[in-house]
């Protein structure tokens, strides 16, 4: 059955969510549904979230964001002729070539891992494709914060056991 969007995908019945493919599957079905909840603009949808970022410095590596279709073609000699090369080539998503500083989402904690949080606003970070790209799936960032809390919390506990 397909998925359908309706108003209650919040954090209600997207944790009931547990295959990866069903989790993307419903993060790119909603692209365009007013799933995130903005604390001023109110409810909008993931794209409108990455245009909002249109013209503002990624939080990563500080470059101008870019958005739109003059930014993203499905012809390579187009994209080879009007994008810069990101690591001598250019994004590829799906049929589309990106300009590597297209805005994209990027999940904080990852959605596979939390996908009750998967259109929270508070997770969601807009960053260039390139950045994206970069961090990939391998969630790296994402262990090594674990990593901190972890030793923090075994630190306390410790500190609180220690003989008076
Ligand atoms: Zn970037």
């Amino acid at each position: 059955m397909k998925y359908k969007y309706d108003k209650k995908v919040t954090a209600v019945n997207t944790k009931h969510l547990y295959s990866a493919e069903e989790i993307n599957r419903i993060w790119h079905e909603n692209k365009n549904n007013p799933v995130i909840k903005h604390p001023e603009k109110g409810w909008i949808s993931p794209w409108e979230l990455r245009q909002m970022h249109e013209g503002k410095p990624c939080p990563i590596c500080g470059k101008i964001m870019v958005y739109g279709e003059k930014y993203r073609t499905n012809c390579k000699r187009d994209a080879w002729l009007s994008f810069p090369k990101y690591n001598n080539d250019i994004p590829v998503v799906g049929d589309y070539y990106y300009h590597p500083q297209y805005a994209t989402i990027d999940h904080i904690i990852n959605k596979a891992r939390c996908p009750e949080l998967m259109f929270e606003y508070r997770n969601l970070r807009v960053i260039c494709m390139a950045c994206n790209l970069e961090k990939g799936d391998s969630n790296i960032e994402d262990l090594e914060r674990n990593l901190e809390e972890t030793i923090e919390e075994a630190e306390t506990v410790l500190k609180k056991w220690q003989p008076l």
